[in-house]
């Protein structure tokens, strides 16, 4: 049946009834808030092209963690910057290393908190890369072994769920096989399974210290005009043992991941990452945009399109207007 039988706007009239038929609903239960864990004693400072975040040190994580939590947000990821770096990213398993203290401060401060640790190498070596370099190859074996080694360390310092970011093969598989054989079966992995070499990490590797000095990921992260060959990382991560999966960035790659929601029944993540926070906070600095309002038009689309979680920037502010 046709107009004038058919009207699409009776539905939306007034605010009640839009509620009514509401098809997707964001919930503070859907975001993950990132957290940069700096040394040092004392330190809250902002990160300048991410107004709104900032860098703790690790004495500094428990006010933060309970403000988060009383928030409602469910959980939080957490990124180390170690003073130290060298070529093997010796502190990324260190035991006593900046993210194994942080996540045992967050977990002391809010035990309810959800602690998720990003699990690679680029923070923590000299190079910047995401493994092991040798020449100007980033090999991928080696790689992996020192990968399944941080995840370890992660999990004894008391890591809820350890999310690999780095984009080797096989990685998956040795985190599993690692975790299994340290008594460490019941924590699950995150894997950022469709991870693109995208410019919107710009911000991020500003306040991680994370910029490769050479080259650039395009080796192993995905080829952003790749659609089919999200979906083969991701069956080959949830064959190694992957319990959810994650896309990034996550706006410019909503088909991504709605073709993951049709293909997949594991819960799915999305990283709305720097540079898109980045690009609304500038454009609503200018006043070019209503920023708290295409934040969360921003978010909605990408749960939309079928992310269970968002992990995202914006997560405090949203939060707190999103309310109980
Ligand atoms: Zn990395």
């Amino acid at each position: 049946m046709a107009f004038p039988t058919t009207r699409a706007r009776r539905l939306r009239r007034g605010e009640t009834l839009r509620r009514m038929v509401r098809e997707t609903r964001l919930s503070r239960d859907d975001l993950v808030l990132p957290l940069f864990v700096v040394e040092g004693r004392g330190v809250r400072e902002g990160v300048r092209s991410m107004p709104g975040v900032d860098r703790f040190s690790v004495d500094r994580l428990a006010d933060e963690a309970k403000h988060v939590r009383d928030l409602g947000i469910p959980a939080v990821i957490l990124f180390g910057i170690p003073a130290h770096k060298d070529a093997r990213g010796s502190g990324a398993d260190d035991p006593n290393g900046i993210v194994q203290r942080a996540v045992a401060a967050v977990k002391s401060a809010a035990p309810e908190l959800c602690v998720v640790t990003d699990v690679c190498l680029c923070e923590y070596t000299d190079h910047g890369h995401c493994g092991i370099v040798e020449g100007d190859e980033i090999r991928n074996d080696p790689s992996v072994e020192r990968i399944a080694a941080a995840a370890l360390s992660h999990a004894r310092a008391g890591a809820d769920i350890v999310a690999p970011s780095d984009m080797m093969d096989g990685r998956v598989a040795a985190i599993r096989r690692m975790l299994d054989s340290s008594g460490f079966d019941e924590i699950p992995i995150l894997s950022y399974a469709a991870k693109y070499a995208s410019a919107y990490y710009g911000p991020f590797r500003e306040a991680a210290e994370s910029a490769p000095a050479f080259g650039d990921r395009r080796s192993y992260q995905m080829d952003p005009p790749n659609r089919r060959e999200a979906l083969r990382e991701m069956r080959l991560d949830l064959e190694e043992g992957a319990d959810l999966l994650l896309v990034k960035p996550a706006l410019p790659y909503l088909d991504v991941l709605a073709d993951a929601r049709r293909e997949f029944d594991v819960p799915l993540a999305a990283y709305h990452v720097s540079g898109e926070y980045a690009m609304l906070m500038a454009a609503a600095e200018r006043g070019w945009i209503d920023g708290p309002r295409a934040t969360l038009e921003a978010l909605v689309a990408i749960k939309r399109a079928g992310a269970d979680l968002i992990l995202t920037y914006a997560a405090k502010d949203v939060a707190a207007r999103l309310g109980a």
